[in-house]
């Protein structure tokens, strides 16, 4: 059954593809059991996604702006959901019985593979929002009923979180992952970098050891993980990027 399940991570453009591949290196060095899959919209370049076949076993291209269905077309009425709309798309990977979605922000210190032993739906409490959660990392079962009922959710709700929320209230109260997410030695085993300074954004100098944070937005995050993240990606700078 090992093969069913997967870990899912979703990227609309080339620099969250970047966090993509990060990510998936680091749920291999890992050494996880489990199958690796990355959501991807048609902006992802062709270049990109040779680079993601190189760490993934599957890529799936959704399409946003599929109009198929009610929800889908109030959904083209509503282009501020995109985003929302595109993790919600993660429901379609119906050849998995089970998933584990983390942003392409996240980097996985220590194996998680223990996170499949949750059910749906099953996220980490957020740090800055206790009453919330974080929608950076989930528990779920893919499924076409939920899809379409996730998206008829967006529609009405406007927000992944608050959507979610609703869909799945009476499950979440039964979930404590005790994931920790920041920096709390040894024990941390996901990172996410939340907010605008997304470790892509950082220049850093392999060489130099030198690393620059994002011009307008500064540094929010502890640089010995920002560094982490650019050794695992294997890239000398950002340059590289363009
Ligand atoms: N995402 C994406 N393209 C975007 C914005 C977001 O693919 O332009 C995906 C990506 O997987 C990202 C997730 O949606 O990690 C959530 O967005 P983000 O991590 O920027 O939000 P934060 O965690 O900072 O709240
Ligand atoms: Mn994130």
């Amino acid at each position: 059954t090992l093969k069913t399940e997967a870990f899912v991570t979703l990227a609309t453009n080339d620099r969250y593809a970047y966090g993509a591949l990060a990510l998936g290196q680091s749920l291999r060095n890992s050494a996880t059991t489990r199958q690796l899959a990355v959501v991807v919209t048609a902006q992802v370049t062709q270049a990109m996604r040779r680079q993601l076949t190189m760490v993934y076993d599957h890529i799936q291209q959704v399409d946003p702006l599929d109009s198929h269905d009610t929800a889908h077309l109030a959904l083209l009425a509503r282009p501020e959901l995109g985003i929302t709309f595109s993790k919600i798309h993660c429901w379609t990977l119906t050849q998995y019985t089970k998933c584990v979605f983390l942003d392409a922000d996240c980097l996985v210190i220590k194996n998680v593979d223990e996170l499949f032993e949750r059910e749906e739906f099953s996220a980490a409490p957020d740090v800055g929002w206790p009453d919330c959660f974080n929608s950076g990392v989930f528990v779920f079962r893919p499924s076409d009923e939920t899809h379409r009922g996730l998206l008829q959710c967006a529609v009405t709700q406007g927000s992944f979180d608050g959507m979610v929320l609703q869909a799945f209230s009476d499950l979440i109260l039964k979930q404590a992952m005790g994931l920790a997410i920041g920096r709390f030695g040894n024990d941390v085993r996901i990172v996410h970098f939340i907010g605008m300074a997304k470790p892509w954004l950082y220049s850093y100098n392999v060489n130099t050891g030198h690393l620059q944070p994002p011009e307008g937005i500064g540094s929010q995050h502890d640089e010995e993980l920002i560094k982490r993240w650019w050794s695992i990606l294997h890239l000398k700078s950002n340059q590289e990027l363009n």
